[in-house]
């Protein structure tokens, strides 16, 4: 595997990815909420980062941009920031616009962006084919998805079908630690669903030791969530309504 990728929990259930190509050394943060924890990891593991990547416009995933871009050039290097076109009136600090088809490159690699509106209406995801991860902001989560605050049922519905479509060994990585919380919702949904208890029980006694269970991966969520499994826009609306509710 030429891509690592290192968790840095922030605030209170964000995860901030520094992710380093290894054979070009190239390192970039996925949605930094804020600068301080990332400039210092990166500083313990001796990575120079060269880029930021942003899925969506909410503070929580572009807080940091600024403050690494400066930190980076002050030490002589260059960071450049790429997030979603159809967003850049609110995250002033892009300087390369994605869009739904492009290719970004990183280092030797190269990801894949795919547009998933509806949490907001220009949230992007980055599509590692060769490595077979993905970054995925807030659109997919373990056992969730995001809110519809910018979009509807129906795009949700279509971005589950689109990230459904990266196979079941794609490594999804969310951009919160929200899976308890979900999976209890999840569990009200299919009482009966033999493989989201066993979850459930796993990722329990994962947190009471302090784990993360973040990164998920397309074959569980095919497996155990109730949004990705909903076999409607309604279906899919009525339970978003209800967890929005809960
Ligand atoms: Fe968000
Ligand atoms: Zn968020």
């Amino acid at each position: 595997m030429s891509v690592e990728v290192v968790r840095i929990p922030v605030l209170s259930d964000n995860y901030v990815w520094l992710v380093r190509e290894n054979t070009s050394g190239e390192v970039m943060v996925v949605d930094p909420a804020v600068a301080a924890p990332v400039l210092e990891k990166a500083a313990e593991l001796g990575w120079q980062i060269t880029q930021i990547w942003n899925t969506h416009w909410h503070p929580d995933h572009t807080g940091g941009n600024a403050e690494i871009k400066a930190a980076v050039e002050a030490q002589g290097g260059s960071c450049i920031i790429t997030g979603p076109a159809a967003e850049a009136g609110r995250i002033p600090t892009l300087d390369v616009l994605a869009r739904g088809g492009d290719v970004v490159a990183f280092g030797t690699t190269t990801a894949a962006v795919i547009d998933v509106p509806a949490h907001t209406a220009g949230h992007i995801a980055y599509h590692f084919g060769y490595e077979g991860i993905a970054f995925v902001g807030d659109t997919l989560f373990a056992m969730g998805c995001g809110r519809l605050f910018e979009g509807t049922a129906e795009q949700m519905f279509d971005n589950m079908r689109k990230l459904e479509a990266l196979g079941d060994d794609t490594a999804i990585y969310c951009a919160h630690e929200y899976t308890l919380s979900n999976g209890r919702f999840a569990l009200s949904v299919e009482p009966d669903n033999a493989a989201l208890a066993e979850r459930m029980a796993m990722v329990t006694a994962m947190r009471e030791r302090g784990e993360p269970t973040v990164p998920t991966s397309i074959a569980l969520e095919r497996a155990t969530n109730p949004f990705m499994r909903a076999s409607s826009v309604a279906e899919l609306a009525e339970r978003r309504l209800a967890k929005d509710q809960a």
